[in-house]
């Protein structure tokens, strides 16, 4: 369910921003050969749907997905340059931030299952297509509550094992908020531990202990101080502005000058 596609001149056009008028025409995806429809549904989620199924590029995506892609394409636009469905490698990721010429912050909204063999591949890809990788995920599916006790969470191994990246953060629907939480890892004795690869099951002393971990602690980035976050970790910051500013044509404001001494 992408929102980006290509018209008849070549144009990358935005679902969302089409006038009704704009709606029926023939749509081409930007990766493949096949054609697009257009699918008119609420305001916020207008997609394209391909014509011919089984590209290895669309994954099956949801409301939840196209949302979240949306919060970080709209409110990063304001400040960077940014693209949804950019092609980086032989991999498709949700939103791309143009820094300079050669550097990229590649965007990962999950909200479905993700092997942690998937978002390595995935992220050695953007790394050496000089793409940053940040992962965000969408409490639905991720984040789950502990059902005996809403103080814990069970995570899956992607959070699991990324839960001490600076860089992977959750959405909040409610409050449209990242989240970057910290976790502190329980472990439990268990009557039903769930053998299943996405829990972790830890043996001790002949005990089946399950682990659940617990918020520590969190800090709330809006998408913006996200990136800005990311290029100072990169050491980027002046160049990116400087050319964010030729590519925006925005005149440079005092504020922006104190910013950067
Ligand atoms: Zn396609």
């Amino acid at each position: 369910m992408p929102f980006r596609a290509l018209d008849k001149e070549n144009n990358s056009k935005i679902s969302y921003e089409l006038t009704p008028s704009e709606y029926r025409q023939e749509w081409r995806c930007p990766y493949c050969p096949s054609k697009f429809s257009f699918v008119n549904t609420q305001t916020k989620t207008k997609h394209f749907r391909h014509l011919v199924k089984g590209t290895y590029h669309t994954e099956p995506e949801t409301k939840e997905h196209l949302e979240l892609k949306r919060y970080i394409y709209e409110n990063l636009k304001v400040k960077y340059r940014v693209e949804y469905e950019y092609k980086i490698g032989d991999r498709i990721i949700d939103v791309v931030v143009f820094l300079n010429e050669e550097n990229m912050i590649g965007i990962e909204c999950q909200v479905s299952s993700i092997s942690l063999n998937e978002v390595e591949e995935r992220n050695k890809n953007y790394e050496s297509n000089n793409t940053f990788p940040i992962w965000i995920l969408y409490p639905k599916y991720y984040l789950r509550k502990q059902l005996d006790n809403f103080k814990y969470y069970r995570l899956k191994i992607i959070e699991r094992e990324l839960r001490n990246s600076k860089w992977l953060f959750y959405y909040d629907p409610k409050l449209e908020i990242l989240r970057r939480n910290m976790f502190e890892a329980k472990y439990v004795e268990s009557d039903f531990v769930i053998y299943s690869d996405d829990y972790n099951t830890y043996y001790a002393d002949d005990y089946e202990c399950e682990t659940i971990f617990s918020i520590s602690d969190f800090e709330i980035f809006t998408p913006i101080e996200l990136v800005d976050e990311a290029c100072k970790y990169l050491n980027l910051y002046s160049k990116t502005r400087s050319d964010m500013e030729l590519d925006n044509g925005r005149e440079l404001t005092r504020q922006d000058l104190e910013l950067e001494e």
